[in-house]
């Protein structure tokens, strides 16, 4: 039995066999060509051979996993084909007759330390994607396909890798496949992505793992601590099983209790509903499972275009998400894009600061014509269902005001064309900055409904990127200004009798939900997969105890002693 320490990738535990997945390494020596257009022309084969499996696997992947997990395919794509980044090495062979492998390895290398010494970790992880397509082509190139195919399994197993790239998670067999250990990779990684997907743990950054196993022998991972355990001791098989079962009773549990109304002992009941915003979340919507959609994020539908989506294809977008809730409440986000999400087709400027520049209601109030494209699809959908619309980073009332205008505008025309509309939408917006939760007794009179956006308000609250691991440990919805933050917007929102809803990433945060729910929030929104334990916390909860407290841990000192209460108050419930 050994241990080995990693980085916690996605959740839960699991025991296997070990299947050893390593890529083949190509050496590529330097040689000199005669023909260096024959040798450029043997590069334009590969980069479309390459392509065409791209495109199968995206096409496999979409099928199987869905669009989010798909999208890889589509980037390495664009990497495989991008002209700009490979004329450099195309040049080379034209100027120096020497071979493309060689010439593109340089290239990857010299673009590979770039990223590397990256603060960011998610840029890191995008030269690793860099560095694998570059790979692929080089294998390729020397007539080597870089790894095995898919193969059937017959009982439950663990890949173990140095490094998985998206291409190798695909080609598993998922049936029964457990979970993953690998040595490189961060959080953001794209087995991590893929365990999340598929609900299995993930450990990452294990070193020594791939060297010290064997393949076939008994592994244990703990994707929740971040460690795996190789050729575990029965006492720790034992401790494993035993804990599945509880974990297996709790799903069942929170599946059951998702379905149910979230309403505290003492009778006080919220909502409690969840995030979406991509085409399986149209596709496989079921409107049982929680109480609504608090946040339907409408970017998908402006990414993977060449140009603005219509509006009759946002209408039938629109339509559907309403038809498939049967009636419960869909808050519709209208655009939030800029910042860190950028479209070539809009030719968004660049910007030193994008998440302080041209984002969101910022850029619809500018564009007028796009905007109300999208105003006059929602108003359109809105006879469909129990639609709201809601506008992201307000931070001014004539922001408010001006997007309210539009609305109107948009109700005239379809009016003098004769399309049909509700005339009573509630319209909402969201609290993300500090200047809209200064704003919000002022906002609260004109919004019929507030949702708080935490992931932006804490990175605007305390002035830290919410990418930058460097200062992770000031972004945290537990801390004090943030959560004083929410109290006088939800004080402010209820003095004008207007609900208020969370839909960032704190509303499922399960230590805070008591403050939460103690400060008086109406609704929590969440990934789907969170709604089961929600309601079950909030249904074990006594809305009067926790006011005071919500109080108490908001009259705390420091994160910390406000934690200390958090986790003490948390493991008194689980008595
Ligand atoms: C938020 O900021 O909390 C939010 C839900 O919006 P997004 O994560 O899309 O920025
Ligand atoms: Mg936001």
């Amino acid at each position: 039995m050994r241990r080995y320490e990693g980085l916690p990738g996605a959740e839960g535990q699991a025991l296997g066999k070990a299947v050893l997945t390593e890529t083949k390494e190509c050496t590529v020596f330097l040689r000199s060509v005669s023909d260096a257009e024959e040798e450029i022309e043997r590069f334009k084969k590969v980069q479309a051979e390459y392509s065409r499996e791209l495109d199968g696997l995206y096409e496999t992947t979409l099928e199987d996993l869905g669009q989010d997990s798909a999208e890889i395919f589509k980037a390495y794509k664009m990497i495989a084909n991008d002209d700009y980044f490979f004329q450099n090495a195309v040049q080379r062979v034209r100027e120096e007759h020497i071979n493309i492998d060689y010439a593109v390895r340089q290239e990857m290398e010299k673009t590979c330390r770039m990223f590397a010494a990256m603060e960011d970790i998610y840029m890191r992880e995008r030269g690793a994607d860099i560095e694998n397509v570059c790979n692929e082509l080089i294998a390729r190139l020397n007539g080597v396909s870089s790894r095995e195919s898919r193969k059937e399994w017959e009982e439950p197993f663990i890949i173990v890798a140095r490094d998985l790239t998206p291409a190798d998670t695909v080609r598993l067999d998922k049936n029964c496949l457990r979970g993953f250990v690998t040595e490189k990779g961060g959080v953001t990684s794209h087995a991590v992505i893929l365990a999340k997907t598929l609900g299995i743990p993930a450990v990452v950054g294990a070193s020594g793992i791939f060297e010290g196993i064997r393949d076939g022998e008994c592994i244990y991972i703990n994707g929740t601590e971040g460690c795996a355990v190789t050729d575990p001791d029965e006492a720790l098989r034992e401790k494993y099983l035993k804990e599945k079962e509880q974990a297996d009773r709790k799903k069942k549990h929170f599946l059951e209790m998702a379905k149910r109304r979230a309403v505290t002992l003492d009778g006080r009941e919220v909502s409690v509903c969840i995030n979406a915003g991509d085409s399986d979340s149209t596709e496989d919507f079921h409107a049982d499972v929680c109480d609504g959609i608090g946040l339907f994020r409408t970017e998908f539908l402006y990414m993977n275009e060449t140009e603005y989506p219509s509006e009759e294809k946002q209408l039938a977008v629109y339509r559907k998400v309403l038809e498939r809730s049967e009636g419960k409440e869909v808050i519709i986000r209208t655009l939030d894009i800029g910042g860190d999400k950028q479209l070539d087709y809009m030719e968004l400027p660049r910007e030193d600061n994008p998440f302080l520049g041209y984002r969101a209601i910022r850029l619809c109030l500018d564009r007028k014509e796009m905007f109300k494209t999208q105003l006059r699809a929602l108003l359109r959908a809105s006879v469909y269902g129990n639609m709201k619309i809601m506008f992201p980073m307000i931070v001014t009332l004539e922001e408010l005001r001006a997007a309210k205008a539009l609305l109107r505008e948009a109700a005239d025309e379809l009016q003098a064309e004769g399309k049909k509309y509700k005339t009573d939408i509630p319209v909402g917006i969201m609290i993300e900055t500090p200047a809209a939760v200064l704003l919000s007794d002022k906002l609260a009179r004109e919004a019929d409904f507030f949702s708080i956006g935490t992931n932006d308000l804490i990175q605007y609250t305390t002035a830290t990127d919410r990418m930058n691991e460097k200062v992770q440990y000031l972004y945290t919805s537990r801390n004090l200004s943030v959560l004083r933050a929410v109290r006088l917007v939800i004080q402010n929102a209820h003095n004008e009798h207007i609900p208020v809803g969370m839909c960032g990433e704190a509303a499922s945060d399960e230590l805070l939900v008591p403050v939460l729910l103690g400060l008086g929030l109406d609704e929590f929104s969440m990934v789907p997969a969170r709604v089961g334990r929600v309601k079950s916390l909030i249904c074990r909860s006594e809305y009067k105890k926790l006011k005071d407290f919500a109080e108490k841990v908001l009259d705390q000192d420091t994160i910390a002693a406000a934690e200390n209460l958090l986790r003490a108050a948390a493991a008194e419930a689980e008595k």
